[in-house]
């Protein structure tokens, strides 16, 4: 089951559990779009992975407690901005791969 965290890991914005802009990885490094595209090239900084948009827990109990309710998002801020030439010189040549090739 995913955390849902809660912020950028970059920026730190907000990305609630109904956000649209929330991206993950597969180990759920989680950024906000516009980080993603601006900021990490699609290259996750910690695993070298790309990203896709986090899916949405429902808010509403319409089966067997599996909603937000019962599994609320986590409250555990990771903010860990990435900086710009330490991320250059690792994803230079991860970037030029597709995510499903490398
Ligand atoms: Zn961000
Ligand atoms: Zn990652």
């Amino acid at each position: 089951m995913l955390e849902l965290r809660p912020t950028c890991e970059h920026c730190n914005k907000p990305l609630p559990p109904d956000s649209l802009e929330a991206r993950i990885c597969t180990f759920e490094c989680t950024f906000c779009a516009t980080c993603v595209t601006e900021v990490i090239g699609n290259v996750c900084p910690n695993c070298g992975g790309g990203f896709v948009p986090r899916p949405i827990r429902p808010s509403n109990n319409w089966k067997g407690d599996n909603y937000l309710g019962k599994y609320p998002a986590s409250t555990t801020v990771k903010h860990r901005p990435v900086a710009a030439a330490v991320h250059e010189a690792f994803s230079a040549s991860i970037r030029k791969l597709p995510p499903d090739k490398r």
